[in-house]
């Protein structure tokens, strides 16, 4: 396997697709290169060339999630998820960019189960054991998508801004089908560069996890509230894809998940309510 430190944008892109992957912090890819759930010929160093650091609204993909746990210009639901999010370790070399494009954690996919996700024609955690998977959209995969800042950014209404295009967070994630299993809509040889994430009047990130700490959110849930009046939720954990929270009424647990409909009750109550906590 090769490795390549482009110094421009353009030179990262061209070097991308066709057995290229990019490589960030590598806290996600280097692990699925080893257990070959994830294959390259090259590897693509974004180091020099994805924008770092935060400057109000915007954020370079390349900062880490530990800088943004610390930011006070970051809202506080976003610092929050990054905050709970992983190891102290990991949140000093994980980045943003590489956090939003995690794989899923599914049991049955890390280990290599020909499931829907690997292209196969069967969701065994359907079938199996799924204890920690989605409550909604869990029809054609049951996974429940894994990023806690994710699910900040969407209810924040953050904006991505690719190599070629800017997008609405929500429309960098796709549920997959029959037609089409991936998770993003991001091309292979795609980059995201920033993130514009508007000023919320308050925000607020919760979480539910096996332990206290250092665990994936069995869910969490977001609430930010707008200047104009607006309050948006959104759930990790809860969906293959980061979800906006219209009512919990839609969920459609799969048997012993039902559970995680009454934790997300739960914590978005104490979410809405801490939005009107003085600060
Ligand atoms: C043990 C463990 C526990 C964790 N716990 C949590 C948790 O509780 N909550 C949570 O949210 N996350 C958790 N994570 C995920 C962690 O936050 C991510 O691994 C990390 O943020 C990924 O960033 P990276 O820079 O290392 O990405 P990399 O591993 O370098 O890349 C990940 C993927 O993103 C692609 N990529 C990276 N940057 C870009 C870019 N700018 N443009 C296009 N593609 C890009 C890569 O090609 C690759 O496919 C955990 C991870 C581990 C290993
Ligand atoms: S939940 Fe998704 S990733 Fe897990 S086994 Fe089913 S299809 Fe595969």
């Amino acid at each position: 396997m090769q490795l390549v430190r482009p110094d421009s944008v353009a030179d990262a892109v061209a070097a991308l697709g066709n057995g290229s992957v990019a490589l960030a912090g590598g806290t996600e890819l280097v692990p699925l290169l080893r257990s070959r759930l994830a294959a390259a010929d090259t590897l693509v160093e974004l180091r020099d060339v994805v924008p770092k650091g935060i400057d109000g609204p915007r954020i370079g993909a390349g900062t880490t999630l530990g800088k943004l746990e610390v930011d006070p210009q970051i809202p506080d639901a976003l610092r929050e998820a990054c905050r709970l999010a992983a190891s102290p370790q990991l949140r000093a070399t994980g980045t943003i960019g590489g956090n939003l494009l995690q794989a899923t954690r599914c049991w049955y996919w890390r280990l290599d189960f020909p499931c829907r996700l690997h292209g196969g024609e069967r969701c065994h955690a359907r079938d199996g054991q799924h204890r920690e998977h989605a409550i909604f959209a869990n029809d054609f995969c049951a996974s429940a998508h894994p990023s806690d800042p994710a699910a900040a950014l969407l209810a924040l209404g953050a904006t991505v801004r690719t190599d070629r295009r800017e997008l609405p967070l929500a429309d960098l994630y796709r549920l997959p089908t029959e037609e089409d299993r991936a998770t993003t809509t991001l091309a292979p040889d795609e980059l995201i560069l920033e993130l514009e994430v508007p000023q919320p009047d308050a925000s607020a990130y919760l979480m539910a996890m096996d332990r206290r700490r250092w665990a994936f959110a069995l869910v969490g849930v977001v609430a930010a509230r707008f200047a104009d009046g607006t309050t948006r939720v959104a759930l990790a954990g809860a969906a293959p894809i980061p979800w906006l929270l219209d009512s919990l009424d839609a969920a459609t647990p799969l048997p012993r998940t039902e559970y995680k409909v009454r934790i997300a009750e739960t914590l978005v109550r104490r979410a809405r309510a801490a939005l009107e906590q003085p600060r």
